[in-house]
């Protein structure tokens, strides 16, 4: 919520930075914008989504292991078609991971020589279709991980049709997280923010002067709103060159500062659907 007591945007942190050296000017810049909020009594909340995963993979360990270094509770999107025991049996003792539902098989159904953008439970499914991948893709993932999965439904690409919003709001206790933060749909909603990937030619680390700018501005806009959370996205079977020593700056960095906050998809969910349920006047 905005007060009038909020704080005014005035301008973003002077870096002061050796030009140059972009891992530092990242580092110094996010640790000037984290000192704002600290030296406000103000925190800044984040949270991690992981897409895509199936079955335990190296490149999966390596977050595993982050999470653990760092503390950081971990949401793993899982595909519930193809999701194997093996990820079930890997995960049972993993402390701070949750499993998220990923659609069903992570299939585009959109016309793409049309133009249209790829989407799984996008507007040409039908209800039926939709309704019943939800249902069977709950069961699965509810079967195998058990305590460790939520009810927050990830679209692959992240797009999803009204028609499939709807479905979900029939399921009763979905929360739905997609990129950004335009999201228009009325389900309790839990966004990402930070994709780290270059997708476009051969998939790569943004780059350190693309990851403070895209945090530069979503820290600004926490400024007057710190409740919505920063949600920062990976695809771990994606990670080419630099995303790995990416998130270990990242996490290093932010899981020591006071101003931040790590929190989960369960407990950000459960935040929510209060805020959602307050907002529409059902108290
Ligand atoms: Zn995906």
């Amino acid at each position: 919520m905005i007060s009038s007591s909020a704080p005014v945007i005035k301008s973003v942190p002077e870096t002061g930075y050796i030009a140059g050296n972009d891992q530092e000017a990242f580092e110094q810049h996010l640790s000037q914008h984290l000192n704002w909020f600290e030296e406000r009594g103000l925190t800044v909340k984040f949270w991690w989504r992981d897409d895509d995963a199936v079955s335990p993979t190296p490149a999966l360990e390596e977050l595993l292991a982050f999470s653990g270094q760092f503390g950081i509770p971990l949401s793993l999107a899982v595909i519930p078609k193809f999701a194997t025991e093996a990820l079930a049996q890997r995960l049972v003792t993993a402390q701070e991971v949750h499993i998220v539902h990923h659609g069903w098989q992570h299939k585009n159904y959109q016309m793409k020589s049309y133009g249209e953008k790829a989407s799984e439970f996008g507007w040409r499914r039908t209800s039926k279709e939709m309704a019943k991948e939800l249902a069977e893709g709950r069961v699965i993932l509810q079967n195998l991980f058990g305590k460790h999965f939520v009810p927050l439904f990830v679209p692959p690409w992240n797009r999803i049709a009204p028609r499939a919003v709807q479905l979900l709001r029939q399921q009763g206790d979905y929360g739905l997280s997609a990129f950004t933060w335009i999201n228009h749909f009325r389900l309790p909603r839990l966004q990402s923010h930070i994709d780290i990937i270059k997708w476009k030619k051969n998939k790569r680390f943004i780059g350190w002067d693309a990851a403070r700018r895209r945090l530069d501005l979503q820290l600004c806009r926490r400024r007057t709103n710190t409740s919505e959370p920063i949600g920062l996205l990976t695809h771990h079977l994606d990670h080419g060159e630099g995303c790995s020593e990416f998130l270990e700056v990242f996490f290093k960095l932010t899981s020591a500062h006071p101003a931040v906050r790590w929190l989960s998809s369960q407990d950000l969910l459960d935040e929510a659907k209060r805020d959602f349920t307050l907002a529409n006047g059902q108290v």
